[in-house]
């Protein structure tokens, strides 16, 4: 990155330019679906452009490919290297989260950098969701040490205790903590083009390293922000190739390139290149879209309600298996409320999670907090760290009781954790040694990381599992497993390749459209479920066996999900409001608790188990 050290409204350099398009584009655009082996063909020409760096890694990619694609993600980075020697590699890690959900101890957080910047990555953009700087001590230390380029980045988002001074201190307590460039991380499009002229005024001044802004275009006001970041000086901005760009995604490289053209400013890249590469991607695009979901192009709605585009199409994805999409309206209006409550993170991995999944409950159990997911408790005692704004204090103590929140940084309170996870990997795979890369999968994902390593090679082509191996029988609506299909007057030679397992979104089914291999997931009214024998067993709208609430002491879910744990056993004896239970709906936990004291009677779940409202999990019957 050349420095620029010129002030604010001076700076006649060239802008610099990040390609998003191998990473947050096709996540922002195609459920980051996108295979390594439709990037490949490609990937030479990206690294001729004549950009400052490309983003290849980070963010969703990492999980979405060992949950989806059965790829492993540091064959792609070492893939992609091979045949992009020119361009530095960037990618986005979330702090002491990396690239999960939870905070890892300092152990696993410096090995995953040194081995990320070992296979490939050149440049790591570093963030918390909290701008809590705390979180992110390890890993600007570790990017440091192994020799990458620690870009420090801090979340934008509007709240009346959001403005220019706090970002300008943020900034320049991360250029403090070694920065080689500071990012204004704009991850929903707030950005307004002249709030960003401010802001970059502002921070030109203040800050010495290259400043650098990523946006997304869901409220159609990208471009106009650029132009005016440009103005005031701004030095490396993000964007996609065309096909690839805008609505949730960034905005396109050709524009900013042609509306920079011939002034001091040009960033002087090769446009008939970039022609190619975008008609590379409109092709490549249509494979993938079945991926595209209603909510990727513009939608002003996020500045009403600041959710950023991939968490509104979550939200809705969890409404629907919640049976009450009718209700996305409340949840919308609900989530600013439960942000207000926490302090005003900003929306992004992991806090729009679980803010927006504890706004999902606030509206499904008609009672603010009555259901308080775990990761809620944990986030109301601190251990994501500190938020900008103050807690709403009665929220805090619904959560966490009497208990004090944490001061310390969240991570000192956690031990080194790698050397166990090689040994419980090594245990549940019987393989013998497994790579530190693989280690480093298995830390992060343990539960998809097993399936993955599992299924990795075995299936067709690209290692996804075929039906027969899983013991799963295409259903017969399938059968013939290969036929033509006429759309538009074009006909495609459909072939089934395989079923997977059932997820979020529906079972993914693998289909060969004129050789070429999709996936297509599809929601099915009929539960099918392999027996034993191999035979399948159809439950009509998922009934069980279960009996019916009809007593005091029948303990039920507030919520459709999945029984995560037991914590009682028959003949133990309960007090009013114990747990007996730990539920995951929405990708977040919740305990269950009795609400009688008493002996346990029957218990109909164990780990696994569908369950739903209506149905008696475990029974607890009063002493007589
Ligand atoms: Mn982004």
């Amino acid at each position: 990155m050349a420095a620029s050290n010129m002030k604010s409204a001076e700076n006649l350099n060239p802008i610099q330019i990040m390609d998003t398009t191998l990473r947050d584009a096709h996540q922002s655009i195609l459920a980051t679906r996108m295979r390594t082996e439709d990037m490949l063909p490609i990937a030479a020409k990206i690294d001729q452009v004549g950009y400052a760096a490309v983003e290849t890694w980070g963010g969703a990619t990492f999980d979405a490919m060992i949950r989806y694609l059965k790829e492993d993600p540091w064959e792609r980075l070492r893939e992609l290297k091979k045949v992009m020697p020119k361009t530095p590699f960037q990618m986005l890690l979330r702090g002491q989260n990396l690239l999960g959900y939870r905070h890892y101890a300092d152990d696993v957080v410096e090995c995953f950098i040194d081995r990320s910047i070992s296979n490939g990555i050149d440049i790591i953009r570093l963030f918390d969701a909290l701008n809590d700087l705390r979180n992110l001590k390890t890993s600007f230390r570790a990017t440091l040490k192994y020799g990458g380029k620690a870009e420090g980045a801090f979340c934008y988002t509007v709240s009346r205790f959001h403005n220019n001074d706090l970002f300008v201190d943020l900034a320049k307590r991360l250029e403090d903590m070694g920065s080689d460039a500071i990012c204004i991380k704009d991850m929903a499009g707030l950005l307004s083009p002249y709030a960003a002229f401010d802001l970059v005024t502002k921070l030109k001044k203040a800050i010495s390293v290259p400043i650098h802004l990523h946006t997304h275009d869901t409220s159609a006001m990208s471009v106009a922000t650029y132009v005016k970041a440009i103005e005031a000086g701004i030095d490396i901005i993000d964007t996609a190739i065309s096909s690839l760009s805008s609505g949730t995604s960034q905005p396109p490289v050709e524009t900013i390139a042609a509306i920079l053209k011939d002034g001091p400013r040009d960033p002087k890249l090769d446009m008939a290149l970039l022609t190619e590469i975008a008609d590379y991607f409109t092709e490549t695009r249509k494979r993938y879209k079945a991926f595209e979901s209603e909510y990727t192009g513009v939608d002003p709605r996020v500045l009403a309600y600041q959710v950023p585009g991939g968490m509104t199409s979550n939200l809705a994805l969890q409404l629907s298996e919640q049976n009450a999409l009718d209700r996305m309206k409340e949840v919308l209006e609900e989530v600013p409320r439960v942000r207000e409550d926490f302090g005003f993170p900003p929306l992004v991995t992991p806090s729009s999670q679980i803010v927006g999944t504890q706004a999902t409950l606030n509206v499904l159990t008609g009672e603010r907090y009555k259901v308080i997911t775990t990761e809620t408790k944990n986030y109301l005692k601190g251990l994501y760290g500190l938020p900008s704004g103050p807690i709403n204090e009665s929220v805090q103590k619904k959560g966490i009781g009497d208990e004090d929140a944490i001061t310390c940084r969240p991570a000192d309170l956690l031990e080194p954790e790698l050397e166990q996870s090689r040994l419980d990997l090594e245990n549940k795979l019987n393989e013998g040694e497994k790579s530190i890369e693989d280690v480093l999968t298995y830390t992060l994902f343990p539960k998809v990381a097993i399936d993955f390593f599992k299924d990795e090679g075995s299936g067709p082509d690209l290692g996804l599992a075929s039906a027969e191996q899983q013991g799963i029988v295409p259903p017969p609506l399938l059968a013939p497993s290969e036929f033509n299909i006429k759309v538009h007057g074009e006909t495609f030679e459909v072939q089934v390749g395989g079923v997977g397992y059932p997820g979020e979104g529906g079972r993914p089914y693998f289909i060969y459209i004129d050789g070429h291999l999709e996936e297509v997931m599809v929601e099915s009214l009929m539960e099918v479920v392999p027996s034993e024998e191999g035979r399948i067993d159809a439950h009509v709208g998922g009934q069980s066996s279960r009996p019916k609430v009809s007593e005091e002491g029948d303990v039920t879910t507030p919520m459709p999900g999945a029984v995560v744990s037991v914590k009682v056993k028959q003949g133990d004896r309960v007090e009013a409001g114990a747990v007996v239970l730990v539920i995951e709906a929405m990708k977040m936990q919740s305990e269950v608790h009795t609400p009688i004291a008493g002996l346990v009677k029957a218990i109909y779940v164990s780990e696994g188990d569908r369950v739903n409202p209506d149905e008696v999990l475990v029974e607890v019957r009063a002493e007589a």
